[in-house]
């Protein structure tokens, strides 16, 4: 009796998951690390969502039988939040019924915005977050997004995206914060506190997915372990020390190991050096596709033994339950220590009890409420405000009067798909039957400002645009995600430049307004064009942003978070090194990274830097113009001499500022001398002494960095 006693007192000292893992059989174990899509436990497979339903049958075979821990993806398109509440109640019901009782994590990518939810608030896609270079904004998108998606039933997102953008063409670009480790950090960081008040995020996709050499996605990266560190850890590196509690894995691979098998990757780098003790999950089919498409496990199992050798802790199976009985026949026979399994489950359950999932895991219809409020969808108009950039503005020929005869063409003008991109209602956002009709486009937005404004398709806008005053050629990149995204070609689709080049060469002037997702080539037109204005992928609020900044309500204060290179060929970044600039070639993009206009001027003057353990800049800012506006100001750091061949710049901090015309403001910033350091040969940080410029505009001061650290 005294020992039952003593061993129930030790067993209720336990922490609860240590309690809970002790009980667990080893199916269990493995069911836990195993994620079904929806689509497994479903019936009806109609087009509409309405048909859609989940199978009581396969859900019992999937979560009683067979133990299955997490479920995940939406029926292709977007559901009303009352079935999302059905689906999610349905789910938590059958796990209730299981002997632990172990509630179900259920996942969703909600991108920008809960956008696989209708009437959710959806926002601009990343790269235009980016293009604000505004943290608070990001913030509060995501907050909105966690609460959304939890109010949903969800507790899981699949977002940030905190891949760096170094490859133009990758399909998943626009996913990106754009190129510069230290601008994706910040705001992936952001991003992750915010989403993480309300539901777990997931840092994605665990490392270098988004620089695949030949921009085509889910193939090989060519990544030098030091460039590896220097451009792509350290988004993660700031997440995870921002407590992200779940990555996601790339699909592809880096220097021909896949990187769903890499111990190096996976355990050496993400648990070891980075300190991440989170859940590890899969992509999509990606444990299978070892075996069928990377051929690096010559059987499924073998695919199954080497992912959660290398690290990996839950599997996005997602269709099937071959994974399932694959890691049991593999525990069983002694191919993987139960150690291993114990490993991965303790972070699975920790993670479940974090969320708070063991005392309510059911929806909360009371959250609903606020979901979609004007609140949520004036942030979102907000952001896509400040993401529209201003790149050309010939003799200030914008804004536009309101009553000057305005011809609108191009394929941008109508469309509300390309306005909002893919991971909209439906994976590639194309199903233009799901988009809310109250919407307007961009065309819809001008004639609100223009009454006049005429609207022609096609090449009979050519001789329209003879009597015109002006003429808005509106070009668009159809979205497109993932492999269907890839190309092999940055230029823009060429029927759209002979339109606007038809159209520059009547003499009426031109206005280029762009919804894209990469930077697309577009040279030919550029210099005919008087003004040019990128409103990006910039969601319900996009035409509205763009009209605004064409007609004046909104000054444009949008900087480019990337690099526009001026041809396919140029994919020069702007931290490339010294060797870059020199001539025939050179470093000459179209628009370089930060780069943005507005219809005020902004100076910058007395800029002073001390340099000791910490770095102190100060610079004063002065609105010269006419109107009120909000400028960025841009701090970068250039080190003169290094052992590794130093870049010409880099981004070390940002601020926007608001200045009424004639207005001044001095600046402040503060960073410690850390943030110098670069991945030395020895593929680790270091801060070398030695002469730095700051640089903030063409405004440069020196300092000296005199001790190593
Ligand atoms: C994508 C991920 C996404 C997952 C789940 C994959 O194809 O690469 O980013 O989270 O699907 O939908």
């Amino acid at each position: 009796m005294a020992v039952k006693l003593v061993l129930l007192a030790l067993a209720l000292s336990q922490p609860p998951v240590e309690r809970l893992l002790q009980r667990m059989t080893i199916e269990e174990k493995v069911g836990q690390m195993t994620q079904l899509t929806i689509e497994a436990v479903s019936g009806v497979h109609g087009t509409a969502s309405v048909e859609q339903q989940l199978d009581s049958a396969k859900l019992d075979d999937a979560i009683l039988a067979h133990h299955v821990g997490s479920l995940l993806n939406v029926w292709d398109v977007a559901i009303p939040p009352q079935k999302w509440q059905e689906v999610i109640g349905a789910v938590q019901r059958a796990a209730s019924r299981t002997r632990l009782q172990i509630p179900i994590i259920y996942g969703i990518d909600a991108v920008h915005g809960h956008h696989y939810m209708v009437g959710a608030t959806v926002f601009p896609q990343n790269i235009a977050m980016a293009a604000t270079w505004d943290t608070a904004l990001v913030r509060q998108e995501h907050e909105i997004t966690g609460y959304e998606t939890r109010a949903s039933g969800i507790f899981w997102n699949f977002a940030p995206v905190l891949d760096v953008g170094r490859q133009p063409l990758w399909s998943r670009f626009f996913e990106t914060f754009g190129e510069d480790p230290y601008l994706v950090s910040t705001l992936g960081a952001t991003a992750v506190r915010a989403e993480q008040r309300y539901v777990a995020a997931t840092g994605k996709h665990f490392l270098g997915y988004s620089d695949p050499l030949t921009g085509i996605d889910r193939t090989t990266a060519w990544i030098p372990d030091r460039q590896l560190r220097e451009y792509f850890v350290p988004s993660f590196a700031a997440a995870i020390g921002a407590g992200l509690q779940t990555v996601m894995i790339n699909s592809g691979d880096i220097n021909g190991v896949p990187v769903h098998a890499s111990h190096e990757i996976l355990t050496d780098l993400l648990r070891r050096d980075l300190g991440f003790n989170g859940v590890a999950v899969s992509d999509w089919a990606d444990i299978i596709r070892l075996n069928t498409v990377h051929h690096v496990a010559p059987t499924r199992k073998d695919a199954v033994r080497m992912a959660v050798m290398a690290g990996i802790d839950m599997s996005m199976v997602p269709d099937n339950l071959s994974f399932y009985d694959d890691l049991l026949a593999l525990v069983k026979e002694g191919s993987i220590p139960v150690a291993r399994i114990d490993e991965s489950v303790r972070r699975i359950l920790k993670l479940k009890y974090a969320l708070g999932l063991f005392k309510n895991a059911g929806p909360d219809p009371a959250m609903l409420q606020q979901v979609g409020s004007a609140q949520s969808l004036g942030v979102s108009r907000q952001a896509a405000e400040e993401a529209v950039t201003l790149l050309k503005n010939d003799h200030g020929i914008l804004p536009l009067a309101k009553t000057a005869r305005v011809l609108v063409t191009g394929p941008g003008a109508t469309s509300l798909v390309d306005q909002y991109g893919s991971w909209t209602f439906t994976w590639q956002g194309t199903d233009t039957a799901m988009y809310p009709k109250n919407v307007p486009t961009l065309l819809d937005a001008i004639r609100k400002r223009a009454p006049n404004a005429t609207y022609v398709a096609g090449p009979a806008a050519v001789d329209a645009a003879r009597s015109a005053d002006v003429a808005i050629v509106c070009l668009a990149e159809p979205p497109a995600v993932e492999k269907p995204g890839d190309i092999d070609d940055l230029t823009m689709p060429e029927d759209q430049l002979q339109l606007a080049r038809a159209i520059e060469a009547t003499g009426t002037p031109v206005v280029l307004a762009i919804f894209h997702q990469r930077p697309r080539i577009i040279r030919t037109i550029v210099d005919s064009a008087r003004a040019i204005v990128t409103g990006y992928q910039t969601g319900p609020f996009g035409g509205e942003a763009l009209a605004g900044v064409l007609f004046g309500d909104v000054n444009p204060s949008g900087r480019l978070p990337f690099t526009w290179p001026r041809a396919t060929g140029a994919l020069v970044h702007y931290d490339h090194a010294f060797a870059e600039e020199a001539p025939p070639v050179g470093y000459n993009p179209e628009w370089e990274f930060g780069y943005g206009l507005s219809y005020t001027t902004f100076a910058y003057s007395d800029l002073t830097v001390t340099a000791g353990d910490t770095i102190r800049v100060s610079v004063t800012v002065t609105n010269t113009g006419q109107r009120a506006g909000v400028d960025v100001v841009e701090l970068y750091t250039r080190e003169l001499y290094a052992s590794i061949a130093p870049p010409v710049k880099k981004l070390r901090e940002f601020r926007r500022v608001s200045l009424g015309a004639g207005e001044k403001q001095t600046l402040t910033f503060v960073f410690p001398k850390s943030r110098l350091a670069f991945i030395g040969r020895d593929n680790k940080p270091r801060v070398e002494p030695g002469p730095f410029d700051v640089l903030v505009g063409s405004l440069s001061a020196r300092f000296t960095v005199r001790t190593v650290r």
